[in-house]
């Protein structure tokens, strides 16, 4: 049954910043350790026109992320010299330059509820704020607050797509459907089959 829900399927990159901290296998870890099963996998550097059409964000968007930013600065007794609005629209330059600052790592998980699962795990945009027990959390400490005063994007190890609906456009930008591999994991079994006859000898 090909839309069975264990089929469901995410999108996350191990950003620049997690691989210069040598956190691929750690990050990798955590989303594997839930049960979720690798269905892509690439490395490589991130095609810049390709990031553009990822990181599709709305007026809206900019608007909330760049009034944000200019309470940050204005906080931090910085001038604000910019309307909210390229505030916001910054943010995204700036992600692109640093997304294809160094090598990435691209990965679709597959599983039940892959997107809610995956972005739990993930933790929320801010690494200082994020709960205890997430990635961003756990293994990172950035702010909104400093990337405000530096002028940069957050660095905040992962990307994660925030729903299915994301996920979908986001894979169908970065792998074919070559790419994505359909296979049985053992351990799939204890997590999904109704029945667990000849377990007991
Ligand atoms: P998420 O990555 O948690 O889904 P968004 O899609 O809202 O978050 O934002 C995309 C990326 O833009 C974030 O991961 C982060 O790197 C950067 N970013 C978001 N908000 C800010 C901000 N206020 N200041 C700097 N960078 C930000």
């Amino acid at each position: 049954m090909d839309n069975h829900p264990k089929k469901e399927r995410t999108f996350v990159i191990i950003k620049p910043d997690g691989l210069q901290r040598g956190l691929v296998g750690e990050i990798i870890k955590r989303y594997e350790r839930t049960g979720l099963k690798l269905a892509g996998l690439k490395f490589g550097i991130a095609d810049e026109k390709k990031l553009w059409e990822h990181y599709n964000k709305d007026d809206a968007w900019f608007l909330k992320k760049g009034t944000k930013i200019t309470e940050d600065k204005k906080a931090a007794g910085l001038p604000v010299d910019k309307e909210p609005m390229e505030y916001g629209k910054d943010i995204i330059r700036q992600l692109v330059k640093f997304m294809t600052s160094g090598p990435v790592v691209m990965i679709v998980w597959e599983g039940n509820q892959a997107a809610v699962v995956a972005r739990k795990i993930t933790g929320d945009t801010e690494p200082a704020t994020s709960d205890v027990g997430t990635i961003r959390g756990d293994l990172t400490l950035d702010s909104y607050g400093i990337s405000a005063v530096d002028d940069r994007a957050v660095r905040n190890l992962i990307h994660c797509s925030e729903n299915v609906e994301d996920a979908k456009r986001e894979i169908a930008i970065w792998f074919t459907e070559g790419e994505l591999l359909n296979y049985r994991l053992v351990s799939e079994a204890i997590l999904y089959d109704v029945n667990l006859d000849g377990i007991l000898e």
